[in-house]
């Protein structure tokens, strides 16, 4: 028996209830017709949170990584010029997968710790087949500005990684000129890991690769199955396993945050992660990301001169039942990450992660 968690790092978080509950229903066929409306519905419920009237919004099967792939995979052409803004470790990713597809990557580096500096981005390079960015970077804890970034992205195409922000932050896909957008379930979406929300608009699909290196993850062929399919079932043709029990859990998952409202989901967030933030600095902690670009849903804070990082993240282990994060990259041993994601984004959450620290580092 696998005692209960509280999952207060940087992802999975902790899931709704009702999306665990899913998982328990009996199992469908992918081409069962009443999956095929548990699927088309999961995807009208994604355009809400994605903010999107594409038609090709779906669910990959597989975790938000496979989203980034997907991106790349299906637009990049071979020497096309991707400028991909890098302000944590996922920006780097996105260079790696973009160079892996044949692009030639044109990375603008920032401080971690720093949103990305829009104006630097476009004046990299005159004419980029695409601009990349991540809008919460997971690593360092900071929201940058999407808007601007599509308002001064020209002919290029935004592609944009939405894994912590999807049903956290705000996000207007359509609004902020994404033209390609992919998430992750486990994050504030509340949802076990395992599908990664993906959105493509018309402009990015005409100039989609036509015969992606990758077979899982060519656009091409999944339309066929979701997404743009006839409404009748039975015109639709098998391409992979759908994983159902994860597409019904993550209908669920969408369903309770619709059900609560997309705003309301965000402002309760936002309150959350202010709390937590203010709590830490009263304990006379650091926080890491840089001041008006904190992401509420994950915060970062310094690791106090002298205290052992992992040994406090044991003991709020195996005392608390509390995962947080330890930084990313050449800030693994100095900074903490901690999440208030999904059903975790609530003051009492705030509380507990409070007090459990506090008596961490008492004994630290
Ligand atoms: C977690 C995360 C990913 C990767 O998603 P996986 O589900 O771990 O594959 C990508 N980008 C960001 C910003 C993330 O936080």
């Amino acid at each position: 028996m696998i005692r209960e968690r509280h999952l207060f790092g940087p992802g999975p978080s902790n899931t709704y209830p009702e999306a665990t509950s899913a998982l328990a229903r009996p199992l469908l066929g992918h081409l069962d017709p009443v999956f095929l409306e548990v699927m088309d519905e999961t995807c009208e419920m994604l355009r809400t949170v994605w903010g999107t009237s594409n038609a090709r919004t779906l669910p990959l099967s597989a975790t938000g990584s496979a989203g980034m792939e997907a991106a790349f995979v299906n637009t990049v052409h071979p020497g096309d010029v991707v400028v991909v803004a890098v302000n944590g470790l996922f920006g780097q990713r996105m260079c790696d997968v973009a160079a892996r597809c044949g692009a030639e990557v044109v990375p603008v580096e920032h401080e971690w710790g720093r949103p990305v500096d829009v104006q630097r981005v476009v004046e990299a390079h005159p004419s980029p087949a695409i601009i990349a960015a991540v809008h919460a970077e997971t690593s360092t804890g900071v929201r940058s500005d999407i808007a601007a970034l599509g308002a001064a992205k020209g002919d290029a195409l935004l592609v944009t990684d939405a894994v912590t922000s999807i049903g956290g932050i705000e996000l207007r896909a359509d609004d902020w000129g994404i033209d390609v957008g992919y998430a992750g379930t486990q994050k504030c979406l509340g949802v076990a890991p395992g599908l990664a929300p993906f959105t493509i608009n018309d402009r990015a699909f005409e100039r989609r690769v036509e015969k992606p290196q990758s077979w899982y993850l060519d656009l091409g062929l999944l339309g066929g199955y979701v997404g743009e399919a006839s409404s009748s079932s039975l015109q639709r043709t098998y391409h992979h396993t759908a994983p159902t029990a994860m597409v019904a859990s993550l209908h669920a998952g969408l369903a309770r945050v619709l059900e609560e409202g997309l705003e309301q989901v965000w402002a309760r967030h936002e309150s959350a992660g202010a709390a937590l933030q203010a709590g830490l600095q009263e304990m006379g902690l650091e926080l890491f990301a840089a001041e008006g670009h904190r992401l509420p849903e994950l915060t970062t804070v310094r690791v106090p001169e002298a205290v052992d990082s992992a040994k406090v993240r044991r003991r709020l282990l195996e005392h608390h039942g509390i995962e947080i994060g330890a930084g990313a990259g050449a800030y693994a041993a100095s900074v903490w990450r901690i999440g208030l994601m999904g059903p975790n984004a609530r003051p009492d959450a705030v509380l507990l992660v409070l007090a459990a620290l506090r008596e961490a580092l008492d004994h630290a």
